[in-house]
């Protein structure tokens, strides 16, 4: 029998392809996998990525503050079965009772395999939402005030003290933001406002410094945290920040003006010099409003100006809190600012009687 070339080379191909197919058909059958949350959710999941970004395209929105290098240690979740081994770069952020409760960073959790995850139930709730730069200025040399007002959607419901985290456009970041306005302004304005500090060098914050403008769209996640006003407690209250801890504490503040300053309280923020200072003015009229309020800036290295017109303290805020303060047994403490700072601050205030769980912080 004289078989043509053209039918054998085609015979060919149609077999091969067949087998492709089958062997495509087989492998995508092994490599569909499935995320279960919180036994509730199901996410399919047809090609293996990092669980963090996984969830984020399925709308659920993990706080990841570093982006997702495994330097926050924000994007914990617990992994119930699936996930593999924890990863030498998740151990500094796990504890040994997290690690026996399965707890992993979302953003170290390679997902080649079916998983049972556990997310907190609060972060179910967590939107992703796009709004407009209504006002950007600055209010120091090197602080910027930012107003949001959103547009899809327009609600959101928070605690005074709690964060969002903005979308770095073009990087797929996120990076954490204390909500500086109080939960009322979101309510009735649709705004949002934030206080943010140009870190030399930082990818979102010469991003904001200096190319975002005014009418410009950006996208948020939110709200976060478990740092916010306990509306509860009766106790005085002392807040304490330095540099960009200034954002939650004046969303405290202003929720405390919104509720008639309830309790007695004092707010001391730590400063290098009098440029370093922000919102004087509506601090000094919260002042003036109320016997009860107190503001205390104290200047750490003044300029020879300074030294010369300031008429407030001089010296490391902590120092003068402990100067200051008398026996604070029933008072709690929100701080917020650098590391260094807080660690002086809550030695000072546990000296002076204050129970450890109520001094409460973010540390930036
Ligand atoms: C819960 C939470 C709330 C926050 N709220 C605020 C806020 O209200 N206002 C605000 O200005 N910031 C806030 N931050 C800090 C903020 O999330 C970013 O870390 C900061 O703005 C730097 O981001 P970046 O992308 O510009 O710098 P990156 O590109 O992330 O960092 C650049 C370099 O600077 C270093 N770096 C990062 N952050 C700091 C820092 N704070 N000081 C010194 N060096 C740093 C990094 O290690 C890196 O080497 C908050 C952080 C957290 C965790």
């Amino acid at each position: 029998m004289n078989i043509q070339p053209i039918y054998v080379l085609t015979s060919i191909f149609v077999g091969v392809a067949a087998v492709l197919a089958i062997a495509d058909l087989a492998l995508t059958d092994q490599e569909q996998k499935t995320i279960n949350v919180n036994d509730d959710m199901y996410i399919p999941v047809s090609s293996s990525g990092m669980l963090l970004s996984i969830l984020s395209a399925n709308d659920i929105h993990i706080p990841a503050a570093c982006g997702g290098k495994a330097a926050c240690g924000h994007c914990k979740v617990e992994v119930k079965s699936g996930g593999g081994d924890m990863l030498p770069t998740e151990e500094a952020f796990i504890s040994p009772k997290e690690e026996e409760r399965g707890v992993r960073l979302a953003c170290q959790v390679k997902v080649n395999e079916d998983m049972k995850i556990h997310v907190k139930p609060e972060l179910l709730e967590v939107e992703e939402y796009t709004a407009e730069v209504e006002e950007i200025r600055d209010v120091t040399p090197t602080v910027k005030h930012v107003r949001l007002k959103m547009i899809k959607p327009t609600e959101i419901e928070f605690e005074a003290g709690q964060y969002a985290q903005l979308l770095v456009p073009g990087f797929d970041v996120f990076r954490a933001y204390s909500i500086a306005s109080p939960p009322s302004m979101a309510r009735d304005e649709d705004a949002l406002q934030f206080t943010i500090k140009l870190v030399p060098g930082g990818l979102c914050t010469s991003w904001i410094h200096f190319a975002l403008e005014e009418g410009d769209t950006v996208k948020f996640t939110g709200p976060y945290g478990h740092f916010y006003l306990d509306e509860e407690s009766d106790r005085d209250i002392i807040l304490i920040g330095g540099g960009a801890g200034m954002a939650p504490m004046r969303g405290i503040l202003e929720r405390l003006d919104e509720l008639g300053m309830p309790r007695p309280t004092r707010y001391y923020f730590g400063a290098r010099n009098s440029d370093e200072l922000y919102y004087e003015d509506r601090f000094a009229e919260l002042e003036e409003q109320y016997d009860n309020f107190e503001y205390i800036p104290a200047l750490s290295d003044p300029t020879p100006e300074d030294q010369k017109n300031w008429d407030g303290p001089f010296g490391f805020v902590t120092d003068v809190i402990d100067e200051r303060e008398g026996s604070l047994e029933n008072t709690e403490s929100y701080l917020c600012g650098p590391p260094v700072m807080l660690d002086a601050a809550e030695r000072i205030l546990v000296d002076h009687g204050m129970p450890k769980e109520k001094v409460m912080f973010d540390k930036f």
